[in-house]
C-alpha cells in the first residue's frame, strides 16, 4: 500500500463534529495501510470572516500581514485535527506550510510554489504519524515570509505535496459527490461525471467551477498526479481527473464535459481611447505591472468621426480596486476620457473537447441563452470553450437553460450539497 494525500476543505471541518468525522475517516486509511498525507483547510467560513475583519481595519491591507493573518486560519484545523486523530488512538503530527517544506515566490496572497521540500513529513511519517498540513499557505524563498497561494490554494498544496511524495493518488474531499456538469447547488440535474481530462477540467476550473482549483489542476497534470473528487460526507466514489480512464472505468470523451459560471470577476471598461497603435499596450502593462490576471477583452470598433474606441476587460473582482487605480495613474499618458467599473456580471462558460470537432456548438449554445431571454455583452472562446458574460442576475437561469439545451439533465436529482453555504 502507498503513500495517499487527502485534502479535506473547509466545509468537511466547518465544526467539532465534522473534525471528529474526517479524523474517522483518516484513520481508516491509516489502518488500511496507507501512509496518510493530510492537508486541511480553514473550518467552514473562516477565511471570509478573516477577510471581512481585516476589511474593518484597513481597506487596503497590506499583503505580509494579509497572510499572516489568513494562515491562522489553517492552523486552528490543522491543530484540532490532529488532537482528534490522537483521541482516536493513532500517532498524528501538524505542520505549517513552511514546516512541511511548502516554498514559494514572494507574491502575498496569490503566491507560486517554486519547490517542496517535504523533509518533516517524510521523517512524520517513517516514525508511524499521519502527517496534517495546512493548506494554501507557504513561505517565500527569499525573505522567509509567510504566503498564501490565493484562495482555494489547499487543493494546490495537496497535489504539490502528492508530486514531491509521489503519492499514488491525492484524494479532494469536499461537500459534494465528485465534479458535476454543473454547479450542483445551481442545477439540480447536474450529472457526476465518473472521469474527466486534466484537459475539460483545466478549462472548467478556469471557468469558475470551484470544486478544483485551475492551478491545482495544473500541477496535477505537469506531474501526472491523478486526482479524485468526492464527498467526506459520503462514501460513494467520486470523480477521477487523469489523462487516461483507469482500472474499470470505461469512460467515453463526452463532447461536452460541463457548463461553469462564475460571479467573482467584474468589467472595467476604458472609454475613449485614441484609436492608433500602443494605446492598448500601454493600458495592459498598467494592469500587469500591478500584477493583475484579466480574463476576456473586448474592443469597440471606434466610430470613425471621433477616432476614439472604448476597451473592456474582466477581472477578478477582489482586484477591481487595484486596476483603477493602476489606470488612473496612467490617464494623462494614454489619454483615455475615463473609467467604468461593474461588479454585476457574471461569465458563463461551455466546455468540451468535441467542440473541435462539432461545429454546430457555438450556434447551439446561443440560442439556448436567446431562448432563455439572456443577454450577451462579451464572447471568448478556445479550442475547447465558449464564455459570455451576462448581467450577474441572469447566470443561474442560464446555466440551467444551456445544461438542458445540450442534453446534460440527469433523470434522477443525484446531485447533493452536503454542506458548506457556496460562500
Ligand atoms: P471546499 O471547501 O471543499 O474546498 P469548495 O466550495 O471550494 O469546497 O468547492 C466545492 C463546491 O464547488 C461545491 O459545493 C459546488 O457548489 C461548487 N461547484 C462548482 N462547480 C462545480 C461542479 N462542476 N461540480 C461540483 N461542484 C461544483
Ligand atoms: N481557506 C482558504 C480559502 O478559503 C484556502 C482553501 O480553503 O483552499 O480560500
Ligand atoms: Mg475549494
Amino acid at each position: 500500500m502507498g503513500l495517499v494525500v487527502q485534502k479535506y476543505g473547509g466545509s468537511s471541518v466547518a465544526d467539532a463534529e465534522g473534525i471528529k468525522r474526517v479524523a474517522k475517516r483518516i484513520v481508516e486509511a491509516k489502518k488500511n495501510g496507507h501512509q496518510v498525507v493530510v492537508v486541511v483547510s480553514a473550518m467552514g467560513d473562516t477565511t471570509d470572516e478573516l477577510i471581512d475583519l481585516a476589511e474593518q481595519v484597513s481597506p487596503m491591507p497590506a499583503g505580509r500581514e494579509f497572510d499572516m493573518l489568513l494562515t491562522a486560519g489553517e492552523r486552528i484545523s490543522m491543530a484540532l485535527l490532529a488532537m482528534a486523530i490522537k483521541n482516536l488512538g493513532h500517532e498524528a503530527q501538524s505542520f505549517t506550510g513552511s514546516q512541511a517544506g511548502v516554498i514559494t515566490d514572494s507574491v502575498h496572497n496569490k503566491a507560486r510554489i517554486i519547490d517542496v521540500t517535504p523533509g518533516r513529513i517524510r521523517t512524520a511519517l517513517d516514525e508511524g504519524n499521519i502527517a496534517i498540513v495546512a493548506g494554501f499557505q507557504g513561505v517565500s524563498a527569499d525573505k522567509k515570509d509567510i504566503t498564501t497561494l490565493g484562495r482555494g490554494g489547499s487543493d494546490t498544496t495537496a497535489v504539490a505535496l502528492a508530486a514531491a511524495l509521489d503519492a499514488e493518488v491525492c484524494e479532494i474531499y469536499t461537500d459534494v459527490d465528485g465534479v458535476f456538469t454543473a454547479d450542483p447547488r445551481v442545477v439540480k440535474k447536474a450529472k457526476k461525471i465518473d472521469w474527466i481530462s486534466f484537459e475539460d477540467m483545466l478549462e472548467l476550473a478556469a471557468s469558475g467551477s470551484k470544486v478544483l482549483l485551475h492551478r491545482c489542476v495544473e500541477y496535477a497534470r505537469r506531474y501526472n498526479i491523478p486526482i479524485h473528487v468526492r464527498s467526506s460526507f459520503s462514501g460513494l466514489q467520486g470523480t477521477w481527473v487523469s489523462n487516461e480512464p483507469t482500472g474499470d472505468l470505461k469512460v467515453e470523451q463526452a463532447i461536452i464535459s460541463g457548463v461553469a459560471h462564475d460571479t467573482s470577476e467584474a468589467k472595467i471598461t476604458v472609454v475613449g481611447v485614441p484609436d492608433k497603435p500602443g494605446e492598448a499596450a500601454a493600458i495592459f502593462r498598467a494592469v500587469a505591472d500591478a500584477e493583475i490576471n484579466i480574463d476576456m477583452i473586448v474592443q469597440n470598433v471606434s466610430a470613425a468621426s471621433t477616432g476614439l474606441t472604448d476597451i473592456s476587460f474582466t477581472l477578478p473582482k477582489a482586484e477591481g480596486r487595484k486596476a483603477i487605480d493602476a489606470l488612473e495613474k496612467t490617464k494623462a499618458t494614454i489619454g483615455f476620457d475615463s473609467l467604468r467599473y461593474d461588479d454585476q456580471i457574471g461569465k458563463i462558460s461551455l466546455v468540451g473537447a468535441g467542440m473541435k470537432t462539432n461545429p454546430g456548438v457555438t450556434a447551439d449554445f446561443f440560442r439556448a441563452l436567446s431562448d432563455a431571454g439572456v443577454n450577451i455583452e462579451l464572447i471568448s472562446t478556445s479550442e475547447i470553450r465558449i464564455s459570455v458574460v451576462t448581467r450577474a442576475d441572469d447566470v443561474n437561469e442560464a446555466v440551467r437553460a444551456v445544461h438542458t439545451a445540450f442534453g446534460l439533465d440527469s433523470d434522477s436529482d443525484e446531485a447533493v450539497v452536503y454542506g458548506g453555504t457556496g460562500r
